[in-house]
């Protein structure tokens, strides 16, 4: 009988914050699963490393109760990658540990474990397909407002999809082979690589191509491909599969990500820990995927907010990709049009006098083919009429764009009709009762809608203060300009003699299982004249009819109290401009354009974006932000408190910071506490407090050292709701 460590599911604020000892009458390996009794409970675990201490009397400890003998172990390197994600964010491992892996894998018994470990029966290798098209014909009359239509099973749409994207290979272009030869005579070690290429430029082919090289050198191989939101990107996955499918077989890519059933998750994760899938696609939860073949990871849209987790354990995926990669010899690939300040200084290039960053830059600047990218152009708003909507040159280009049988995109980054009602007669705005936020005014259904903790009301149809019988609004969202061009184009038909077509497409368009896709296939049937929508537009697609790109409203985000908001509207923007004219023909033979509507046209953001100039916009960002002392030449960490109390939440960050400038030493400065910018949510009132240095190991030390103070600061501070620890804050 022995005495080992196991790893539970704890929280770092539950004071368990390291692995329990447990007998057992069999050798245990780390990294194995075990069940074990917790309290009256009985928990998974993960036999870890480290020998407990010798004085434990085996009589005094609990068994742990079974183990899978056939599921292989959690290899050292998963190990590792868990330890260090705990450390750096502080939090427990075992909350690390256990939540990074399906949550259905914890309640099964041994034999239903061990029914699906067998290996999957011979399935024949993909068959060709002739028919199950998705509405490809594209034979319905278009009605004037496409939303709602019914869908097809989701095997036809993927099965259409894959036939657009044969197996076969282009042959890369010369910018592409460039890159590649790179890849090839530096990829291995664990180097990491930014790949800064224009939208279009073919990035998605320099994986595939990449990933097929790592995985025909060696048949244990795996590779790892994340994306920021995979339900946005469904022709990703066709892509993917297309392409290995007919190589590997069926079962050779799996994907990750929370909309996943859990035995759908299960059965991916398991796939790739016995090695059986070659290839992982997934969202940030991927980065823990037990891949005990792992050669290459890639992280497409590297900038993308997405892959920093904002509860619980807060971790960057980026940056554990980055740290996975290096920690098991695996090539790393960060691919972006508009790269993450961060990202971009570690891929600085040497200087005279400095040596360069730990990255290696490839850049592939020019778009594949003859496409090219589209005209940027500003409309200055301040010469319309206040609450111009659309200024009336940019609706004539709109027009022409249309009858010429290309498709416009409208961006608006804002849900609903209009951000406030109010009423003209007294003060009376929707404002949230439970926030400090107004309640967002949505037409469709007549609602109140607060967008921060979700109440929602039926819009009144007098003051609710005055009782004036006609209310206003200030302001627009999505739902407004969807109404307004629907109406303007009521008027007229298009050349073919058919309506045009106006959709939607956002957040409360998409609500319904399946109507996203249903909504892209629209789209991409040719359905659609003018879609309106948020950001969900501007991400990744490969539409290829679009000529014109309209960016409605961008001037908020150039007031934005955080510093990040300019880095991601312009990764926003010339992402949206990246959808405009991608087919090599040009739908109408003219360049593509896009056209900003804005109060600030001499903003250097847009004088950099008029020029697609990322790495002039980044450069000026560089400096702005190292004069300010702000990332990536500091390092952060942000505590964040929530109590019914104000007060409360700062009593609690103030005592905290207190004991925390008495440890002495490293080059640390502790901001005192102050209340966050939306200072009420649902109710509760939230400060934060900033820590930073410009030593990442420094800022490590101290938090770490800092972290038992704050737990029992935090015991004495009992009428506090939350609190969090932030570590690399993405949204302050
Ligand atoms: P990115 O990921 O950089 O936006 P993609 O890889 O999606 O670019 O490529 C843009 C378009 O060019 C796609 O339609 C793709 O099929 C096509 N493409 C990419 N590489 C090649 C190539 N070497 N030859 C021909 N077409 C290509
Ligand atoms: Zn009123
Ligand atoms: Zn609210």
């Amino acid at each position: 009988m022995g005495i080992f460590s196991v790893l539970v599911d704890a929280p770092a604020h539950s004071g368990l914050t390291g692995a329990l000892d447990y007998t057992s009458d069999k050798a245990l390996q780390p990294g194995q699963l075990v069940r074990v009794p917790l309290g009256a409970r009985e928990v998974m675990g993960v036999v870890w490393d480290g020998s407990p201490s010798t004085e434990l009397d085996p009589a005094a400890l609990r068994a742990a109760h079974w183990v899978c003998e056939d599921l292989p172990a959690l290899n050292g390197a998963w190990r590792q990658l868990v330890q260090f994600a705990a450390q750096y964010y502080q939090r427990s491992p075992g909350e690390v540990a256990l939540q990074a892996l399906p949550p259905s894998l914890r309640r099964l018994q041994t034999e239903q474990l061990q029914r699906r470990l067998k290996p999957p029966k011979a399935k024949p290798v993909a068959k060709p397909k002739t028919k199950a098209h998705a509405k490809a014909d594209g034979a319905s009359p278009a009605p004037q407002d496409v939303a709602g239509a019914a869908g097809t099973p989701e095997d036809a749409r993927l099965d259409a999809r894959l036939e657009a994207w044969p197996a076969s290979m282009p042959e890369p272009t010369p910018q592409q082979a460039e890159v590649l030869a790179t890849l090839a005579r530096s990829g291995a070690g664990g180097r990491t690589h930014l790949l800064f290429g224009a939208t279009g430029s073919g990035k998605t082919e320099v994986y595939l191509r990449r990933m097929q090289a790592v995985l025909e050198a060696d048949a244990q191989a795996q590779a790892l491909i994340m994306v920021p939101e995979i339900n946005l990107t469904p022709q990703l996955e066709a892509r993917v599969r297309g392409r290995f499918e007919p190589l590997y077989g069926p079962g050779c890519v799996v994907s990750m990500h929370s909309a996943m059933t859990p035995a759908q998750r299960l059965k991916a994760w398991l796939a790739a820990h016995l090695g059986r899938a070659r290839i992982v696609l997934g969202t940030r939860l991927a980065v823990f995927a037990s891949m005990p073949g792992l050669r290459l990871i890639v992280v497409d849209e590297e900038h993308d907010p997405s892959y920093k987790q904002q509860d619980g354990a807060r971790y960057s995926a980026r940056d554990l990709a980055v740290y996975r990669g290096h920690l098991e010899g695996a090539e790393v690939i960060l691919g972006s049009a508009t790269p993450s300040l961060e990202s971009w200084f570690q891929s600085r290039p040497a200087t005279a006098h400095e040596p360069g960053g730990r990255y290696v830059r490839l850049v592939m600047p020019s778009r594949v083919g003859h496409s090219v990218q589209p005209d940027i152009r500003c409309v200055d708003m301040r010469l319309m009429p206040k609450g111009t909507l659309f200024a009336p040159l940019l609706l004539d280009a709109m027009r022409a764009r249309m009858d010429g049988g290309e498709q416009v995109m409208v961006l608006l980054n804002r849900r609903g009709w209009a951000p406030v009602l109010l009423c003209t007669e007294c003060d009376w705005k929707s404002a949230c009762p439970q926030c400090s936020a107004y309640r967002v005014f949505h037409r469709e259904d007549r609602t109140l809608r607060c967008h921060h903790c979700g109440l929602t009301h039926q819009a009144p149809k007098r003051c609710p203060s005055c009782d004036h019988e006609a209310l206003s609004w200030q302001g627009r969202g999505t739902e407004q300009l969807h109404g307004f061009l629907a109406e303007w184009l009521a008027q007229g038909r298009h050349p073919s003699g058919r309506p045009y077509g106006v959709m939607r497409l956002d957040a409360d368009s998409t609500r319904l299982k399946g109507s996203l896709e249903r909504q892209l296939a629209q789209v991409h049937a040719g359905e659609v004249d003018v879609l309106v929508g948020t950001q969900m537009i501007a991400k990744g697609h490969d539409f290829q009819r679009f000529g014109m790109v309209v960016v409605a409203d961008p001037d908020g985000a150039l007031f934005s109290v955080d510093f990040r908001a300019p880095e991601r509207l312009f990764a926003l923007l010339l992402q949206a401009a990246g959808r405009a004219g991608r087919s090599a023909q040009g739908p109408g033979g003219r360049r593509a354009e896009v056209w900003v509507q804005t109060r600030q046209p001499g903003h250097p953001l847009f004088a950099a974006l008029r020029q697609h100039d990322y790495p002039g916009f980044a450069a000026q960002q560089l400096q702005e932000r190292e004069l300010a002392g702000l990332p990536p030449f500091m390092h952060q960490a942000l505590v964040r408190a929530e109590a019914r109390q104000l007060e409360e939440a700062l009593a609690f960050l103030t005592e905290a910071r207190e004991q925390g400038l008495q440890m002495a030493g490293a080059p640390v400065t502790l901001y005192p506490a102050v209340p966050m910018t939306m200072q009420k949510v649902a109710n509760a009132e939230r400060a934060q407090m900033l820590v930073e240095s410009p030593s990442r190991a420094a800022l490590q030390q101290f938090l770490t050292a800092w972290s038992d103070a704050l737990h029992e600061v935090r015991g004495r501070h009992r009428r506090l709701l939350r609190w969090a620890i932030d570590i690399d804050p993405q949204l302050i």
